[in-house]
């Protein structure tokens, strides 16, 4: 039987460590606990809020309703072809497993997402990706339950809307469906993306020249344990803010009074502009504010020192974003989900 527990804190299962009070609790390590769960809910007229590994939300007021933490588990190949496999995980497996498994494998298409934080159910969510990669490119569909009708609906690449860090989950279907399995479609012969971040040249540094799926995998998390603080030391939930993207004329205005300003290709014809650029050039790199700071290594990283409450979090996040806002009139939107 599940066990639901009341008035129980969350903090602790968020990688930025912040946190507040969930009226109702459960763990859910099986289907059928999924199951009891939303009977539990429509029962007693309590609303769900789905909760992975905690690395990309911040709980900022006190949860109506039952908060369930998901740690349904599993990874298998379900059909395969001679080019391609699909391979399938619950959503509770860890993403940085998901990826191992199929780098193992010789599957080839995640090796460039090591490493990024949380649970396989989360990654669709915010379409994660990183140097180069995003999860759309190797999706094939996933399983969802209607958290309020218990339906279960397939979605395929198309219905997810996927975008930037974004997909119809952070939309239309926010706070709807909780996410049951993913299934991805990998290829058998490599195809890599070297191109971005530092990978080509720790790979030169090494002096591998016949590139194996192992070495990306390597390399990967060499570049991002060098770069990012680890949630364990220093709690963060990773970029706070999305890249702004904006219209080629309003870069070139800018371009013509900040010369230096960085960019690199949006979705459909825009800029991208490095959100981490902005927030340093706004004087907030490694400025504290009590406990909380945007880090000094990476201005794009809010993290907490110990002991920070979700307003003081939210404070310095009004502060950046008022300060980009003055100074390139341009509006930083969260990544991270404030809940
Ligand atoms: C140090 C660090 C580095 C990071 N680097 C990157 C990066 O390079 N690229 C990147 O894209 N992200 C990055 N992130 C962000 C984070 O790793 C991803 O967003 C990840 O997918 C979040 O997974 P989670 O299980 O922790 O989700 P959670 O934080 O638990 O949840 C995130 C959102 O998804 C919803 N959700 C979770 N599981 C489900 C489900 N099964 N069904 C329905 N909804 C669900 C939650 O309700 C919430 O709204 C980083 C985070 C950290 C801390």
């Amino acid at each position: 039987m599940l066990k639901i527990e009341t008035n129980h804190s969350l903090g602790q299962y968020t990688t930025i460590k912040v946190g507040t009070i969930a009226d109702y609790f459960a763990v859910l390590k099986s289907k059928a606990d999924l199951l009891e769960a939303l009977a539990f809910s429509k029962k007693n007229k309590q609303p769900i809020t789905v909760l992975g590994g905690g690395s990309n939300i911040l709980f900022s007021q006190r949860i109506k309703g039952l908060v369930l933490k998901n740690e349904i588990k599993g990874i298998k190949i379900i059909e395969k072809n001679k080019t391609r496999v699909l391979v399938e995980g619950l959503s509770g497996e860890s993403w940085s497993k998901f990826v191992a498994f199929t780098a193992d494998h010789k599957f080839y298409g995640l090796e460039n997402l090591f490493l990024i934080y949380g649970t396989v159910g989360a990654a669709p969510v915010q379409n994660i990706g990183a140097y180069g990669v995003e999860f759309k490119d190797s999706f094939h569909h996933l399983l969802a339950f209607d958290l309020k009708t218990g339906q279960e609906k397939i979605f395929s690449s198309a219905d997810c809307h996927f975008g930037y860090r974004d997909s119809v989950f952070k939309n239309k279907f926010k706070g709807r469906y909780f996410i049951y399995s993913v299934v991805m479609s990998l290829a058998l012969k490599p195809n890599f993306q070297l191109g971005y971040g530092s990978i080509k040249e720790k790979l030169a540094e090494k002096g591998i020249k016949k590139i194996k799926i192992r070495d990306i995998v390597n390399v990967i998390a060499e570049i991002r344990n060098g770069k990012l603080p680890n949630p364990q030391s220093l709690p963060n939930s990773g970029s706070f803010f999305k890249n702004p993207e904006i219209s080629k004329l309003k870069f070139k205005k800018l371009q013509q009074k900040y010369s230096e300003i960085p960019s690199f290709p949006g979705q459909a014809n825009k800029v991208k502009i490095p959100a981490g650029w902005l927030i340093e050039q706004s004087g907030f790199k490694g400025k504290k504010f009590g406990p909380v700071r945007m880090y000094e290594k990476q201005a794009l990283i809010l993290v907490n020192e110990g002991g920070a409450s979700a307003k003081q979090v939210l404070s310095l996040v009004n502060k950046v974003k008022a300060a980009v806002k003055k100074k390139f009139d341009l509006d930083l939107s969260e990544e991270v989900n404030i809940i």
